[in-house]
């Protein structure tokens, strides 16, 4: 069978929610226009692990627009949007996925649909391209890779000189990880923290560990909802720009004791560790957006907790021997993809335009790249931006001659 999904008939709403999504993706939507005039992708199979939402269902039409078969399997055990899925179905794409896929199934679903033989692969988080360079060994033209961690596990594959086609990384565009990793992870953080406890977020304290692309997003918008944000950091340089936004920045194991709300974005194992979860305030809650449910402990939170119960969706409670009441939300996996829908389309809008032009860009030079990361071409990232300000009916400041010529001299001083 071509297929593997929870349940065929919720294909309509499916499609009605792909359709509101497309309505919030302009410069996706102008992309698709410009593959199905000129089919860039003609014959080209592609084959990817990306969450399976309604965004990726724009994407994933628009590759197809220009003439891909596509083949899909989900990035997360959690994310999969069981009614877009079907409706991809319909649409003709091979979709291996669902909601609440164990291990086993989710490398499954990546065997499946390397079954197809894909001329290009795109991943989110690198599952794909370890298990590509681990288990196949057919020839490709060349990857795209979606996320912050998966790009530094393919620079390691680079460096130890073993990646074997040409990886394009998407996050490194700054139409992604300025607007996707920071504002998109921002908020769809919170939406999945309140989705999963209705809590209150004012007069809250906070505890974002990273301060990267991912954790001032958070930070910035916790702060907004009122609540007081301490910062963890490893890095100097992150931390005194953490400070001197105006947040109080301390290690872990002194937040630990003050934290009512944790949120973990680090790309890191194990940020959040047995000897926290034993320093905590009752009632503590553990949220991770960063990657895979490493960052937070969760196997050492089992190990001493004497009780687990649901409390409700993506809500458990881990009572420790201490008495103490700890909740860890989606199980400690992406709690914005699981516990929510993910980032919002309107900024999916610009990553998965890079996503688009990058596969078109792998095609069209796969004669001259060699097996690298490469970053985006600059001239994609600002054809990104300009579509999306079309988009968003926003208009540039022409510069004048003079300025321009201006701009060219080194005579002209004070
Ligand atoms: P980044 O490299 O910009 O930031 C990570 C930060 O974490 C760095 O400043 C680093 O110094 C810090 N850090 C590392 N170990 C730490 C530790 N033990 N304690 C405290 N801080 C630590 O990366 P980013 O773009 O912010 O991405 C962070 C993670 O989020 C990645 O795994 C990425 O793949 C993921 N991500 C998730 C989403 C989402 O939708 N949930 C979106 C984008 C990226
Ligand atoms: N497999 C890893 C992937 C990291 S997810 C894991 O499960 O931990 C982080 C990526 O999810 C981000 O880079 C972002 O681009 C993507 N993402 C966020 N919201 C999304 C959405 N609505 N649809 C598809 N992808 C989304």
């Amino acid at each position: 069978m071509d297929y593997k999904v929870k349940d065929l008939s919720l294909a309509e709403q499916g499609k009605k929610q792909i359709e509101w999504a497309e309505l919030h993706m302009p410069a996706l939507m102008e992309i698709r226009k410009q593959f199905e005039a000129e089919k860039p992708l003609k014959g080209i199979r592609i084959s990817a692990v990306l969450h399976v939402t309604k965004e990726t269902a724009a994407l994933v039409k628009t590759l197809k627009a220009g003439g891909a078969e596509v083949a899909l399997a989900g990035s997360n055990p959690l994310s999969t949007q069981d009614d877009v899925a079907a409706a991809l179905v319909e649409e003709g794409i091979r979709v291996f996925a669902w909601k609440g896929e164990n291990e086993n199934d989710y490398y499954n679903n990546i065997k499946e649909i390397m079954k197809y033989e894909p001329q290009i692969v795109m991943d989110d988080g690198g599952d794909l391209h370890a298990y590509i360079h681990e288990n196949y060994s057919g020839k490709l033209i060349g990857g795209t890779e979606e996320t912050t961690t998966g790009v530094i596990r393919l620079k390691v594959m680079e460096e130890e000189k073993v990646l074997k086609y040409p990886v394009i990384a998407v996050n490194n565009a700054f139409t992604k990880y300025l607007f996707d990793n920071r504002i998109g992870t921002g908020q769809s953080t919170i939406d999945g923290i309140l989705r999963a406890t209705n809590i209150l977020i004012a007069g809250k304290v906070a505890v974002v560990a990273g301060y990267g692309w991912v954790g001032r997003g958070i930070a910035q918008r916790l702060r907004g909802m009122g609540a007081r944000v301490i910062v963890v950091e490893v890095s100097p340089l992150r931390a005194l720009e953490a400070v001197m936004d105006g947040f109080d920045v301390m290690p872990m194991s002194k937040a630990a004791e003050i934290g009512e709300i944790f949120v973990t974005a680090t790309g890191n194992i194990n940020v959040i560790n047995k000897e926290h979860f034993l320093k905590m305030k009752d009632g503590a809650i553990l949220a991770n957006s960063g990657h895979f449910n490493v960052e937070i402990n969760v196997k050492g939170l089992r190990e001493i907790a004497k009780q687990v119960r649901t409390i409700r969706p993506y809500l458990e409670e881990y009572t420790l021997d201490n008495g103490k009441r700890i909740y860890l939300l989606a199980d400690g996996r992406l709690v914005n993809l699981a516990a929510a829908e993910g980032h919002p389309s309107e900024v999916m809008d610009l990553s998965f335009s890079n996503q688009a032009l990058s596969v078109k860009y792998l095609i069209e030079n796969k004669d001259k790249l060699e097996p690298k990361v490469y970053n985006v071409p600059q001239e994609i990232d600002e054809t990104v931006a300009m579509l999306k300000l079309r988009g968003m009916g926003i208009e540039l400041e022409p510069m004048t001659k003079e300025q321009i010529e201006y701009m060219k001299q080194w005579r002209y001083g004070t």
